[in-house]
């Protein structure tokens, strides 16, 4: 099922939850609402494929599907995450008998494409009128309960109004990452990177940044993730697009810059070809020069869907954007599958770079992906350097580019111009 798909799915969901609610208080009727999520799909995404998980999971709905009543509904809501809504219960008890039976519908391995593999499920119980007497609320205790369940080793949690009603759950994220977006909220901020040989700028990169009055100040990667589920993901990546590369454009003709913009893209853009073209429309508006950008993506995001990814790169690249694999090290592509790539760098992981000088088997993964870069003719990029012990001991290894703290932390966009006058005056002091 394609991403736009589910989509739907989950609005069309949302609108009969919304009925069935209302149904309810009319007729005080007992409503149970499920979300359902298949444990350990990373893992399963990582060794089969998406589209193999994404198969495993339309199996594991059609045998959900087959045991409900006709007043229940089911839908997938999300990639990993089915919502179920009981009609006319007595109560959460009979939510958690009907768990019981969807558990013992797994009790025997599934089998896929000769894969044969154990389905584990999380599930969260919410109850109208018991726990919310509106179906958002309603949502949100629902979701509240399976991020425990998750967390947990319970098959199942029912909602309880003591557990951490103020945690930030998914969903509710979700609401406040739309009016954000929608308001303009989301800050980018930049962060250099440096030549490894002469210091000289070799480009920023592009990381969005979110306060919401409530929850204080989000980390990327958990709104990042709302977005992606929500379908928010598209609208955040051309907010992101549009404006950094306005702000590239003025720094261009402020400052004595001529160094690349990387942003970054997420597995669901990537996925999608359709959305892929926004993404090269929105770059033709604000981009005289496509080969000035450089789109960063997760080792693990290609490989979630290889063939596809490879499609996209491909179209991306033929444009003139540069291509950078993020976090490498940790995914699994193999030296084949990435030579059929159409890629201008390789950026090491944080992870690697940061207990670089305390730890045998980093400088030796360190070393082996600077090698495969300058191997293929790539470029070897360096993150999460917070000393100078570091970076001398990246240069020695002959590490292309340098990021990271040691240099500069991301700075908000009024700052950048500034410091990047600054780093360059130092520069041409250090040199005369
Ligand atoms: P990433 O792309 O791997 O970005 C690098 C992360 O490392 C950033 O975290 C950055 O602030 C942090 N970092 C840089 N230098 C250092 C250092 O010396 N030490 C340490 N400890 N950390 C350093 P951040 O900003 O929290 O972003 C986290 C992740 O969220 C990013 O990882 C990226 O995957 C995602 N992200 C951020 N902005 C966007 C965006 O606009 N779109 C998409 N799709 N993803 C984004
Ligand atoms: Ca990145
Ligand atoms: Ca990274």
């Amino acid at each position: 099922m394609l991403f736009s798909e589910k989509n739907n799915e989950r609005k069309k969901f949302f609108s009969l939850l919304e009925k069935e609610v209302a149904n309810a208080e009319k007729t005080g009727q007992i409503l149970n609402l499920l979300l359902i999520k298949l444990s350990r799909l990373r893992n399963i995404n990582q060794e089969f494929g998406y589209d193999f998980s994404d198969r495993l999971l339309n199996n594991v709905y059609k045998k959900i599907s087959n045991v409900l009543r006709k007043t229940d509904h089911i839908a997938r809501v999300s990639d990993k995450e089915f919502a179920l809504i009981l009609t006319d219960t007595h109560g959460p008890g009979d939510a958690i008998l009907f768990t019981n039976q969807i558990m013992a519908l797994f009790d025997n391995a599934l089998t896929l494409d000769k894969q044969s593999l154990k389905i584990k499920l999380a599930t969260g119980i919410a109850c109208y009128p018991d726990h919310a007497d509106d179906y958002l609320s309603l949502m949100k205790c629902a979701d509240n309960a399976v991020y425990k369940a998750c967390n947990s080793l319970e098959d199942y949690v029912v909602y309880d109004g003591s557990i951490d009603a103020d945690t930030i759950t998914m969903f509710a994220l979700e609401g406040e990452l739309e009016k954000a977006i929608n308001n303009g909220d989301i800050e980018y901020y930049y962060q250099p990177k440096v030549y490894l040989n002469d210091h000289t700028i070799s480009g920023l990169e592009v990381l969005a940044r979110w306060h919401n009055e409530k929850y204080g100040n989000v980390r990327p990667d958990i709104f990042i993730e709302a977005a992606e589920k929500s379908g928010l993901i598209t609208q955040l990546t051309i907010d992101c697009l549009g404006k950094s590369l306005k702000k590239y454009a003025e720094v261009k003709q402020k400052c004595k810059f001529n160094g690349t913009l990387s942003v970054n893209l997420s597995a669901k853009i990537l996925n999608n070809q359709e959305i892929t073209e926004r993404v090269i429309n929105t770059v033709n508006i604000w981009c005289d020069n496509p080969e000035d950008l450089v789109l960063e993506i997760t080792e693990g995001a290609i490989m979630t869907d290889p063939e596809t990814a490879r499609n996209t790169l491909i179209k991306l690249h033929e444009t003139g954007i540069k291509i950078s694999i993020d976090d490498f090290g940790t995914g699994y592509s193999s030296l084949s599958y990435l030579k059929q790539l159409p890629v201008d760098e390789l950026k090491v992981d944080k992870s690697f770079i940061m207990d670089l000088l305390d730890n045998k088997d980093d400088i030796l993964i360190t070393q082996s992906v600077i090698d495969l870069a300058h191997n293929f003719g790539l470029l070897a990029v360096a993150e999460g350097i917070e000393s100078e012990e570091i970076m001398n001991e990246l240069r020695k290894m002959k590490c292309d580019i340098a990021q990271g703290y040691y240099i500069s932390k991301p700075m908000p966009p009024d700052q950048l111009i500034p410091w990047l006058n600054d780093w360059q005056t130092h520069q041409a002091v250090q040199k005369t």
